[in-house]
């Protein structure tokens, strides 16, 4: 069942947002090489917790193995997917890493991702990273009342198509609010013109996933890790979106 935020719903979404953002942007001007993913992990649950908020994904429990997320952060490298476990890892020169952050803070949940490059990176890496973005914004561009959920997933997965990459199936967005994970699912695929109304109040996690080789992936032994079943780069962005009747806000991020 969706739930429809109202207006003020959606301003301490807002709030929650903002603070997800700001994490990453902090983050980001950490990455290089030679620091561990550790560290990036320490920094994003300080400023959460300073911020009066509390990270969403740590002690959250696995769909699969109910291993509690023993991170803040999920730190995801090259052919890492998505839940990646922050630890001693050292960033690498060429490397791609996602970073994924969730908070909930006064009641509501924010969540969002970026990639980002470390040090120098090659074409590859670059072109992934700038069509997975791209393909984020155009799924938010699709964030208008009277389009359907199918819109968002569909344009998703033509634009990955279009670039040569394939889009993950095993995991999707996700309606978020007063819990994390929230209806309906947003999949990274599918046919345009299909599935539920969007309509005002709707506040969607839409993230893509993209694969450089083929879509399957796979959980590594530590229960979380997903990676690309062939070992091939991926890249993941995610913005928490609400529909109003004035069109999308894009809450993980500050105007
Ligand atoms: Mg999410």
């Amino acid at each position: 069942m969706i739930i429809y935020k109202s207006d003020d719903e959606i301003k301490l979404m807002k709030r929650a947002g903002e603070l997800v953002c700001n994490v990453l942007l902090k983050l980001e001007s950490l990455i290089k090489p030679g620091i561990s993913t550790e560290f990036l992990d320490k920094i994003a649950e300080k400023m959460i917790i300073e911020h009066n908020a509390k990270p969403a994904f740590k002690g959250y429990l696995g769909r699969i193995s109910k291993i509690p997320f023993p991170g803040t952060i999920c730190a995801s490298i090259n052919e890492e997917v998505v839940h990646g476990i922050p630890g001693k890892r050292i960033l690498k020169d060429g490397d791609l890493i996602s970073i994924d952050v969730g908070v909930q803070l006064d009641g509501f949940f924010g969540d969002a991702a970026r990639s980002f490059p470390v040090g120098n990176v090659n074409e590859k890496v670059q072109k992934i990273i700038k069509t997975t973005r791209d393909a984020l914004n155009a799924a938010i561009g699709k964030c208008v009342e009277g389009n359907r959920l199918g819109d968002i997933s569909s344009t998703i997965e033509q634009l990955a198509l279009r670039n040569g990459y394939s889009v993950v199936k095993d995991f999707v967005g996700h309606g978020i609010g007063r819990n994390m994970h929230e209806d309906p699912q947003v999949l990274n695929y599918g046919p345009a013109h299909q599935g539920p109304l969007l309509k005002k109040g709707i506040v969607l996690a839409i993230e893509p996933m993209l694969n450089e080789g083929k879509s399957e992936v796979e959980v590594l032994n530590d229960n979380w890790t997903v990676v690309t079943s062939d070992r091939k780069l991926s890249c993941h962005f995610e913005d928490t979106v609400a529909i109003t009747s004035n069109g999308s806000i894009i809450l993980t991020r500050i105007n």
